[in-house]
């Protein structure tokens, strides 16, 4: 193994970010010297939350953690991924469906670009959680407590 730093991209929407988030950022510290959390701008799904708001969110969780960064980007994840100095990218895999959208995904970017993508199946304590259920507890007035990290949990239940 070279000695080179391994630094990963995380990219997603992050909307908002959810402990599912927080685990695969902190196992993937176990594999990588860096982690980029990358929030995407220009996803098919709009964004509910502001990007900054989000971002904020995500640094907060990992305050005083110098091995996580976060940025945003627009356009593909590879071009970011080689801009950020990014050597992989990382993403979680809850399911089948998951997994048959992001086999897809891989297979593209590691075409155009070589860059190798690492999986981290979800915990089957987040593998139910998805930034679109947290969403929709947020804007019926639910509590969503349980799938938020705790750092920022209070300031994003009762963001709407
Ligand atoms: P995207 O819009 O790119 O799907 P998301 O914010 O929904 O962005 O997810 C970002 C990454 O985190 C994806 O790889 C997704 O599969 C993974 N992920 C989302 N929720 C969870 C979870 N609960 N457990 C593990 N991985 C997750």
């Amino acid at each position: 193994m070279s000695d080179t730093k391994r630094t990963a991209i995380f990219p997603g929407s992050f909307d908002p970010f959810t402990v599912g988030h927080e685990d695969i950022v902190l196992r993937g510290l176990q594999i990588f010297d860096e982690i980029i959390v990358a929030v995407g701008t220009n996803s098919a799904k709009g964004g509910f939350f502001p990007v900054e708001q989000r971002m904020a969110w995500i640094r907060k969780t990992f305050a005083g953690m110098a091995q996580v960064k976060v940025e945003s980007y627009s356009g593909l994840t590879v071009d970011a991924a080689k801009a950020l100095g990014a050597t992989h990218i990382l993403r979680g895999l809850r399911n089948a469906a998951d997994f048959e959208y992001e086999r897809i995904i891989e297979q593209v970017n590691k075409q155009m670009s070589g860059i190798e993508t690492v999986f981290l199946i979800a915990r089957p304590e987040h593998a139910a959680t998805a930034s679109s259920i947290v969403r929709d507890i947020i804007v019926h007035r639910g509590d969503a407590s349980m799938f938020i990290p705790e750092a920022i949990r209070d300031e994003v239940k009762c963001a709407n």
